[in-house]
């Protein structure tokens, strides 16, 4: 390349080596220069916005052009990972080849944090750019979604509630969470996309339990889909295989398998399985627990037939609550009783030898992450077989690490199951769920009547479900839970007592406050905020008195200090703020009081410093002091 090139002159001023051209797109060079000049920047969104705007000085991009160029940035530095590895396998003497590793990898985490919704959204400032996606505001409680081509076009903007589209095709029965729901339109690990462009760290959703949109399992489900999926009526290779390493993962006696597709199915399955076992329809179940939507399973739920709506406790079910240390009774607390009975060790009605099947969730989570007393269990478990009934342990919400400490949560009390029910985490997202039992148990239900489930056990569910172990494996995800668990649960129990005040809500809703339901736990924001800010509501103090549960799957119930009431206001008021700074949790329990933590198992040590800061600053920061 000589002079003549810029300025007319022959003199050489470089080499262009066309031993390294490639014929590509020309957005390609755009995101190389971007990933590049983003590298170590906390300021890369303006970066990014700057470089394109340089180049569409020159050379205009296409829409399709802008489109795409997030996600080529981010392939760059896959890139930059990938040849570096491979460099480095090749010539491991030399450190050069590892230079902009760490700067790949720090800034792919911050990239999938900055999202693409929030990034295209940056980009429509971009001098003659398009606008790739449209931002949805809130007026009244009416979502005012502007058209992406208004700017460009001057169309009008569009009204459109998506709340109001909600029901007009659904029951109110199909709830939302928030006062302010949020309308996603992306995932990626532990990171959810609003369509308003925020990033909102995911410390609530169980069910992407690798991750939202882990590429190992989309990919799984992607190949198998364009392969075959059939039928358990067929020989496949996938069905076997998975067994075989699902079954791996208990013990030997628990050593056959049942698939269908969600934790609601595997729980009516195991009922019937139960019923053929031990010829008996009597339930011992735990009070406030959840084992699914269908009939048999709202009819071992307290948390369903004992609440709004529900029917009321069946004459076959016993309640039962193991929980360690029961809270304060609820008479010294002005409050009604929580549903269910007192605790009861009794499992036996007076002078009845009746085999009975025990359900239990191993940590009860809609009662607000409740980690079993390990003596009652077991003391329960023996008293049941000696009836010869069976123990049922549902692992629908903490499977598969979850917990931390063990893979299974009901290894955490030292007792083994005749049966395990699960599904949520199973397939990342994918509806999954199975029953895994004893060879006494399937026997039983040898009975000449075939079990089939048109999905359970496809070969595309087999495929990705065999992923989801393979990820939790290779990505050490079970020691990352106890690792960011126990760390979360030492922080949150530092701040056990220290107190903080919210508004009373007392005089708007009556001076008791009753049991609510999940829906009821996101109050009207606006009220609440109001209730905050206000100085003429009294103030009440509340504070934190218990962490539960373990692994990523916890629970920081909030107390009122002077009366030891439930600080209902005080949680629910706290996860809708916490909302608007960007961290999705939940509230559970009797009285909605308990915050409920059970993010994807990807959720870092960096995640839990951050939630933490927020939290504290929500508890008792601002307002609130
Ligand atoms: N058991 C437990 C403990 C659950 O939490 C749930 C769902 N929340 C179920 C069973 C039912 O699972 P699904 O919603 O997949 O039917």
């Amino acid at each position: 390349m000589t002079e003549q090139s810029f300025c007319g002159g022959d003199r050489i001023v470089g080499i262009i080596d066309f031993g390294d051209m490639v014929w590509g797109a020309r957005v390609h060079e755009v995101a190389i220069v971007l990933a590049y000049a983003m590298m170590g920047r906390d300021d890369f969104r303006e970066v990014y916005q700057e470089v394109i705007d340089g180049y569409q000085e020159v050379i205009r991009l296409s829409d399709i052009e802008l489109s795409v160029l997030y996600y080529l940035v981010a392939a760059r530095w896959c890139q930059t990972m990938v040849m570096a590895a491979r460099q480095t396998k090749a010539n491991p003497g030399n450190a050069y080849h590892q230079i902009s590793v760490e700067g790949a990898q720090t800034m792919l985490h911050e990239w999938v944090k900055a999202n693409p919704v929030g990034i295209d959204m940056d980009v429509k400032n971009v001098k003659g750019g398009a606008i790739l996606r449209s931002p949805v505001k809130d007026v009244n409680g009416v979502a005012v979604l502007r058209s992406p081509v208004e700017d460009v076009k001057g169309v009008g903007a569009i009204l459109w509630s998506p709340v109001e589209e909600r029901y007009r095709y659904f029951s109110r029965a199909v709830s939302l969470s928030y006062k302010e729901p949020i309308q996603m339109v992306g995932a990626a690990m532990q990171y959810m996309y609003g369509a308003e462009g925020r990033t909102y760290l995911d410390c609530v959703n169980n069910i992407p339990h690798v991750g939202h949109c882990h590429p190992k399992i989309v990919e799984a489900g992607q190949r198998q889909m364009a392969r075959l999926n059939t039928n358990t009526r067929y020989l496949y290779n996938s069905l076997d295989r998975y067994a075989e390493k699902l079954l791996s993962k208990f013990p030997p006696s628990l050593n056959k398998v049942f698939f269908v597709n969600s934790g609601s199915a595997a729980t009516d399955l195991a009922v019937r399985l139960a019923e053929a076992h031990t010829r008996q329809c009597e339930y011992l179940v735990l009070d406030y627990a959840y084992h699914g939507n269908t009939k048999a399973a709202i009819g071992l739920s307290p948390y369903k037939f004992n609440r709004k709506g529900g029917g009321g406790k069946p004459e076959n079910v016993t309640i039962l609550n193991l929980a360690p240390a029961p809270g304060p009774p609820p008479d010294l607390l002005d409050l009604p009783p929580a549903p269910g009975p007192p605790p009861d060790p009794l499992l036996r009605k007076e002078g009845e030898k009746s085999p009975r099947t025990f359900f239990a969730e191993s940590i009860v989570g809609c009662a607000g992450q409740i980690v079993l007393s390990k003596e009652l269990m077991q003391q329960t478990v023996k008293e049941v077989r000696g009836s010869g009934g069976i123990y049922v342990a549902d692992e629908v919400q903490t499977g598969f690490g979850r917990v931390g400490h063990k893979f299974w949560a009901y290894e955490l009390y030292d007792v083994v199951p005749d049966m395990v029910i699960l599904g949520k985490p199973m397939g990342n997202g994918h509806p999954m769920g199975a029953v895994v039992c004893t060879e006494k148990i399937a026997r039983s239900f040898e009975t000449g009547m075939e079990f089939f489930s048109s999905f359970g056990g496809n070969p595309v569910s087999c495929e990705i479900g065999l992923a989801v172990l393979e990820v939790i494996e290779e990505e050490g995800l079970q020691e990352n839970a106890k690792l960011v668990g126990d760390y979360l649960i030492g922080e949150l129990k530092s701040l056990l007592g220290e107190q903080s005040a919210i508004g009373s809500r007392q005089s708007a809703i009556g001076s008791r406050q009753e049991p609510v339901g999940n829906r009821d736990a996101f109050l009207d924001l606006s009220t609440l905020s109001a209730v905050r800010n206000s100085r003429h509501v009294s103030r009440v103090m509340y504070h934190v008195s218990e962490v539960k549960g373990s692994g990523l799957f916890l629970g920081i119930e909030l107390v009122e200090t002077e009366t030891g009431k439930p600080a209902t206001v005080a949680a629910t008021s706290i996860v809708n703020a916490m909302k608007e700074r960007g961290f999705l949790l939940s509230t559970d329990g009797p009285y909605n009081n308990v915050i409920k933590f059970k993010p994807p198992m990807c959720f870092s040590l960096k995640n839990a410093e951050e939630l933490l800061a927020s939290l504290k600053s929500e508890f008792f920061g601002g307002n609130n002091k």
